[in-house]
């Protein structure tokens, strides 16, 4: 089965400690962010993830977008809406997708030279292109200018992420991921949600998935008619999303698998982690899963993170 990450890895940004480095950061131009991007791809291509991300590793999933977007501000941490949203002069996230496509690319190649039979599933096949989705952006601002609706906002911005993602795809993004967490909280409205995300993804030809935190009882026949490939959520720490499963009909979509608790850094053992996906292959089928952490792990350990990936690529090859 494949593998792949929900996205954030703990990111260590590195101050310059290389003469170079020291001079490039005098002149303005050293970016301490870079390092990390390295070291999150490092960790998910030698731990034998197939679609690793960037690690996501410049800030939350919130202000890294609220902060660049006109319209959007942050004030002392507070994510807002203070004007009409319109999309910036330039991609957000494709340079940090480029590198980090490079990098993979590099140390997957250096891997290849002296491959052993046996580990030939865990080949890199891309880095997917990974955006905050426009209902759970507009939801986690306050709303101080322009807008009466959130609704509106949700809208106007979807097109401003339409752009992004198609960015990311020209970028050489294997595939895209909308996180929307807030979509489980029963608080937002389905269908302009829906709807912002027919707009955003109606010229890609990449696959394209959701992420959904929480118990998606409440909302998965409704995810199932959004324009997407693929529903990704946690089913290690909410095994009641396995009954959810049990009683639909997937309408030829797939499960992104989640099966790795990342709200704690104990690590699950080989038969904790198999036995989940075997659960998942009964229901689903494994030709409709690829395998994955519950969510992002930011708040890992280094340690905890790759020793976790390690222990879900060997489950899932066990079972492949
Ligand atoms: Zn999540």
């Amino acid at each position: 089965m494949i593998t792949t990450v929900v996205g954030s890895y703990p990111a260590l940004p590195k101050d310059p400690s290389w003469l170079i480095d020291k001079i490039g950061n005098f002149l303005g131009i050293y970016d301490k962010y870079k390092p990390a991007i390295a070291l999150a791809v490092n960790d998910q291509i030698k731990a034998g993830i197939n679609i690793i991300s960037d690690g996501q590793v410049r800030g939350d999933m919130i202000e890294t977008f609220a902060k660049k977007i006109p319209g959007m501000a942050v004030e002392n941490k507070t994510p807002k809406i203070i004007g009409k949203i319109n999309p910036p002069p330039y991609s957000l996230g494709a340079s940090d997708l480029k590198y980090a496509i490079k990098i993979a690319r590099k140390i997957s190649e250096d891997m290849n030279r002296d491959k052993k039979p046996e580990i030939s599933e865990r080949e890199f096949k891309g880095v997917k292109g990974i955006v905050t989705g426009p209902t759970t952006l507009i939801y986690s601002c306050r709303m101080e200018g322009f807008y009466n609706k959130k609704e509106d906002a949700i809208l106007d911005l979807a097109y401003v992420l339409k752009n992004e993602v198609e960015y990311l795809e020209d970028a050489g993004a294997f595939m895209i991921q909308i996180d929307e967490p807030f979509l489980s909280t029963g608080v937002v409205d389905i269908d302009t949600a829906r709807k912002a995300i027919k707009i955003m993804t109606k010229n890609l030809s990449i696959p394209v998935s959701l992420h959904v935190c929480g118990n998606i009882g409440e909302v998965f026949d409704e995810l199932l008619r959004f324009n997407i490939d693929l529903i990704d959520c946690e089913f290690a720490g909410i095994p009641q999303n396995l009954h959810v499963l049990e009683n639909s009909d997937l309408k030829g979509k797939k499960i992104g698998f989640g099966c790795i608790d990342t709200k704690t850094d104990e690590i699950e053992s080989l038969k904790t982690v198999s036995d989940l996906i075997k659960e998942g292959i009964k229901i689903v089928g494994k030709e409709n899963m690829i395998i994955d952490p519950d969510c992002g792990m930011r708040m890992r350990s280094k340690d905890a993170a790759f020793s976790k990936l390690k222990v879900m690529v060997e489950a899932s090859e066990c079972l492949s």
